[in-house]
């Protein structure tokens, strides 16, 4: 499409390279979901206490843990969250942005993309996040990671249009890249830094009967493996190691301790840059690199 001819032979795309001394990036990522996304699906949940208390565990537990490890290891990493988790949690929230970690946008009730009807429904859930963000933290975030990862083609013009630098979610690359926020050329662009279900704790970890997982719950000392392997991987291909944790999953505590280790393993590693994702993004918008449009596939007509 925007490629007449496919370059295969060097892992790194053309123009792309990290800054001087370094080979490789990992950014730590913190998803708050907390009680959102349960609401969003089950809006009936909201009586559920059983339920509602494994969602708490992010911000009443999981959080300060995370907050813990990170000052220990001295790491800044990036927290993505639902407006509705900053007002419900003010408090968790605030500690974050106090502990000088990134904050960015993680919808507002952690809507989903895909059940969206139109634009109009996307921009208000968009501007609500941001509202709620300013609001309860005096935050505005660059950074925007998609509920349940679920884009829509129009969702990056849209990102630009409100001033974010990036988007974290699409699964396409191991390499941050620009990406075209219209199918013009010389259109805005803004920043992908890509993630992908292999690096999410959710799947291997999570389980609430009847609402989400099969009840096999992977043990730390395996996903921990799992996720090195990912890391070593990367970074031999000098691309960005983007791991998505949520805070009453991982904020768990052997998981927590699991964590750590890989953290630890990832400090240990020559030449790997340990950032934030609005680090990283402003380091990649400094790149000349052409911009990566995304053009959705047609049906065949009998489809
Ligand atoms: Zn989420």
């Amino acid at each position: 499409m925007s490629q007449p001819t496919l370059d295969w032979r060097s892992p790194l795309p053309a123009g792309f390279r990290w800054p001087e001394g370094l080979r490789a990036a990992a950014c730590f990522t913190f998803d708050v979901d907390a009680e959102s996304p349960v609401l969003f699906e089950y809006p009936e949940a909201a009586g559920w206490l059983d339920v509602m208390s494994h969602q708490a565990y992010g911000p009443r537990t999981g959080v300060p843990r995370i907050l813990r490890i990170l000052e220990r290891r001295g790491l800044r990493a990036t927290f993505f969250v639902p407006g509705y988790t900053a007002e419900r949690w003010p408090a968790a929230i605030r500690a974050i942005r106090d502990a000088g970690h990134e904050i960015g946008h993680h919808g507002y009730l952690h809507e989903g993309a895909h059940s969206a009807p139109d634009e109009a429904t996307e921009e208000a859930h968009l501007l609500r996040g941001l509202d709620a963000l300013d609001r309860v933290a005096s935050v505005r975030p660059i950074g925007y990671r998609a509920p349940m990862w679920e884009l829509s083609y129009r969702l990056p013009a849209l990102l630009a249009r409100h001033g974010f630098a990036y988007d974290s979610g699409l699964m396409d690359a191991d390499h941050p890249y620009r990406l075209a926020v219209g199918p013009e050329a010389g259109a805005a662009s803004i920043i992908e830094l890509p993630a992908h279900w292999s690096l999410d704790d959710w799947e291997p970890y999570n389980y609430l009967p009847g609402i989400t997982g099969s009840g096999v719950i992977a043990s730390p000392a395996d996903v921990l493996a799992r996720w090195t392997l990912e890391l070593e991987a990367l970074v031999a291909e000098g691309g960005l190691f983007v791991l998505t944790n949520h805070p009453f999953v991982s904020g768990r505590s052997s998981r927590a301790v699991a964590l750590e280790a890989l953290i630890e393993r990832a400090q240990a590693i020559d030449g790997l840059w340990l950032a934030t994702a609005a680090e990283i993004a402003a380091h990649v918008a400094t790149l000349d690199l052409a911009p990566v449009v995304h053009v959705p596939p047609l049906l065949p007509d009998d489809a």
